[in-house]
């Protein structure tokens, strides 16, 4: 079973691109359960077909926690994909961090990592904010790391401190950092200048996956480009991103970059 955990920025992409490679994976014949750790709980909105009815802590809320059985936590999605989301607090009550600690903490014990399960996605909310983010990673859950970024500045400044966090933690876990996703906002030079900063931060650029509005089309049908258009350009760079996942062999333990030395790449590619 690999344990993948995707970082990156608010809005750059994750879960979309997240549930379109675990579409492509499924087709390959994996075994997939996806886990949404952004308190938006819409991780799993293209998997199921509609954002879920309850989160692992809206059942929490709900139930007493003897009464709770894995199916209230686990739903069915296309492809035979399972799909939770840890669900948050309400806006400006409590820690979000700490309920993805306590919501993935009952799927196991429930016996929700079942043994066939051959890959475990956690779709985890933008920077490494606070520890309970680093739940995967540093509870030694995820041991591989994939961070989507663009080559907008700020999302290239998250991604740097993503690998901050990544660090801290790798040093002591077997947690390793498998490249990054370019998901592309259309900036100028973006390949280049995300594969020299990948370089620079002592990993490598894993794919690139154009900007196309099909994406856009496929989520308000509330469906992966995979599942809405399954013979479209876009669909088969989901499934290029599948394969290099599978094959990846590259891992290593970043070393990010310093505010000055972000800014001096950027200006080196992104010209007016
Ligand atoms: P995150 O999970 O990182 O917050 P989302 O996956 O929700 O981000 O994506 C944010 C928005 O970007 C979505 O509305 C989605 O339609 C759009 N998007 C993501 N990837 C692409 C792409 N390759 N091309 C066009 N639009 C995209
Ligand atoms: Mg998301």
């Amino acid at each position: 079973m690999r344990q993948i955990a995707i970082y990156g920025k608010g809005g750059i992409g994750k879960s979309t691109t997240t549930q379109n490679l675990a579409v492509a994976l499924a087709e390959r014949g994996r075994k997939l359960l996806l886990i949404g750790c952004d308190p938006k709980a819409d991780s799993t909105r293209l998997i199921l077909g509609g954002r879920v009815k309850d989160t692992v802590l809206d059942v929490m809320r709900a139930k007493d926690e003897e009464d709770i059985i894995l199916e209230d936590l686990v739903n069915i999605g296309f492809k035979g994909i399972r799909a939770v989301e840890s669900g948050g607090p309400e806006p400006g009550v409590g820690c979000a961090g700490r309920g993805i600690v306590t919501a993935i903490s009952l799927l196991e014990s429930l016996g929700g990592y079942e043994e066939k399960t051959d890959y475990v996605f956690y779709d985890v909310l933008g920077d490494v904010v606070c520890g309970g983010f680093a739940m995967p990673i540093r509870e030694g859950k995820a041991e591989e790391i994939y961070i989507v970024c663009s080559g907008e500045m700020m999302s290239l400044y998250a991604a740097n401190n993503i690998c901050k966090g990544i660090q801290r933690y790798a040093l002591s876990g077997k947690t390793k950092l498998g490249g990054l996703i370019c998901n592309s906002r259309l900036v100028d030079n973006e390949l280049d200048l995300v594969k020299e900063f990948a370089k620079r931060i002592n990993t490598q650029l894993l794919y690139f996956i154009p900007r196309d509005n099909i994406v856009q089309h496929a989520e308000c049908k509330r469906k992966t480009v995979l599942e809405f258009a399954p013979e479209t350009q876009q669909a088969d760079e989901y499934r290029t991103l599948a394969e290099k996942i599978e094959k990846n062999q590259n891992f290593s333990i970043p070393d990010p970059l310093s505010w000055d030395e972000l800014e001096m790449l950027m200006e080196k590619y992104v010209n007016g």
